[in-house]
C-alpha cells in the first residue's frame, strides 16, 4: 500500500466520524476562511434544500427561516480548541455575515 493511499483512508475515516452527528450531511459547497476584525472563522454554505431547522441569526437577531440557504461560521482559532469553535458554530444570513 502506497503512502497517498493510506492517507486517503484516513481522511475518509475521518470524514465518517464527522458525519456521524449530521453536521456533514447539511453542507453543501466549500468551506472558507475569513478573517473578521482580526480573527479567523470558517464560513460554510448551507444550501436551502438542506436547511431543515429554524436559526437565530447573530447579525440581525432575526429568524434563519426553513430552506433559506445561509451560512454557518464558527471560529478558527479559539482558545477552547477546534471542537468546541465548532459547537459553537452560529447560523447567519448569508446577507448579515457578508456585512458583520
Ligand atoms: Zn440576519
Amino acid at each position: 500500500m502506497g503512502r497517498s493511499r493510506s492517507r486517503r483512508a484516513v481522511d475518509r475515516r475521518r470524514r465518517e466520524e464527522q458525519s456521524r452527528d449530521g453536521f456533514d450531511r447539511m453542507l453543501s459547497g466549500f468551506r472558507r476562511t475569513e478573517t473578521r476584525r482580526g480573527r479567523e472563522y470558517s464560513v460554510q454554505p448551507v444550501s436551502g434544500q438542506r436547511a431543515v431547522k429554524e436559526y437565530t441569526c447573530p447579525g440581525c437577531s432575526g429568524t434563519v427561516a426553513v430552506g433559506a440557504a445561509h451560512v454557518v461560521v464558527w471560529r478558527e482559532d479559539g482558545v477552547m480548541g477546534p471542537e468546541a469553535d465548532l459547537a459553537a458554530r452560529r447560523h447567519w444570513h448569508t446577507h448579515c455575515w457578508s456585512i458583520a
